[in-house]
């Protein structure tokens, strides 16, 4: 077998077309210009060009992209400060704190400050606490990406076993939400399995992943999901980015992967170009959920 390749790039510019269509609608409507602001600390390489590339792409979809950029030795009170102001401004819809942010700030106090409304990468305890009662007001932006791929290529996961390998706030822990939940962004077709969280002290996980008609591997190691764990004709969605040298690779030894799975993420070009798609999508609902509350 030959696994489909599940093309997140060309599913990204397609969600990404339709969000430019509704910012135009939101506008049409009296609605405000949707605007984003990113907020980053220091010098980090990495984070620089994540800033920049989703920078760009809100320009292509007609959002109002800023980047409030500060020193490295920022204290903590001082930015602080900046989301208290970035909060209190009304003309902001969503706002983005990058991580990492440097050793000396606790980055679980400056991410609880960002008001709800505009906490556009669903971090806030608020918005993890409504997505964990089935009513979301975000839902974070690669956990989403997953299941609008899977939706894309009508990869229903309702009744299947899916294991999460990894269980961390930002993909391992929503996803599973996400999936266990009796309905979600994608219908309930794309919801209601049976989930199963695999974590750094699961016991035989080769066993476990063989088990697992949908696999979300989301650890951070490369190429650690071996070939012959994967059921034959099972999904394979592979979060991971972690660079071997030159290259980027997934958590999943792909070449192996693809020979067994029905249907395999690529990285890059998998759930990579989602991530920012849903960023977008959610500054949107940001924006046009300001329009709502002032009629
Ligand atoms: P994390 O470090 O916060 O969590 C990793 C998880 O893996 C932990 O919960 C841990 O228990 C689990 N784990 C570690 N070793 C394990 C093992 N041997 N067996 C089973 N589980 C194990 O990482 P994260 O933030 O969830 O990111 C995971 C990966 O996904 C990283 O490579 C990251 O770069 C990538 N990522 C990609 C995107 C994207 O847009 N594509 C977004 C976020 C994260």
């Amino acid at each position: 077998m030959t696994a489909l390749i599940l093309d997140g790039k060309a599913t990204g510019e397609a969600l990404r077309a339709a969000i430019a269509e509704d910012v135009k609608s939101l506008i049409a409507a009296g609605g405000p210009t949707p605007s984003l602001v990113a907020v980053l600390v220091g010098e980090d390489p990495a984070s620089q060009v994540y800033v920049r590339n989703k920078h760009r792409a809100c320009q292509q979809a007609g959002i109002a992209g800023d980047v409030r950029r500060l020193p490295a030795e920022t204290t903590q009170e001082e930015l602080l400060k900046v989301i208290g102001e970035l909060n209190a401004d009304d003309a902001v819809h969503g706002i983005l704190v990058q991580l990492p942010l440097p050793p000396s700030i606790d980055a679980r106090a400056v991410l609880d400050a960002i008001d709800p409304a505009k906490d556009v990468d669903a971090f806030s305890p608020v918005n993890v606490g409504l997505l964990v009662q089935g009513r979301p007001r975000f839902l974070p932006c690669t956990p989403r990406g997953i299941v609008e791929l899977l939706s894309n290529y009508g990869l229903k996961s309702a009744g299947k076993h899916v294991v999460v390998i990894g269980r961390s706030d930002i993909v391992g822990k929503p996803i599973a939400m996400m999936m266990a939940a009796s309905d979600g962004c994608c219908g309930p077709d794309y919801a209601n399995a049976t989930v199963t969280i695999a974590h750094s002290r699961t016991q035989d996980l080769a066993r476990l992943v063989g088990t697992a008609d949908i696999v979300i591997a989301a650890v951070g190691k490369a190429k650690m999901v071996q070939g012959d764990w994967i059921k034959p004709g099972a999904v394979v969605i592979d979060v991971g980015i972690n660079r071997v040298g030159e290259l980027l690779v997934g958590d999943v030894d792909y070449e192996a992967a693809s020979l067994v799975a029905s249907a395999i993420t690529p990285v890059p070009g998998g759930v990579g170009p989602l991530t920012i798609a849903m960023l977008l999508r959610n500054t949107v609902t940001a924006a046009a959920a300001r329009l709502r509350s002032s009629v």
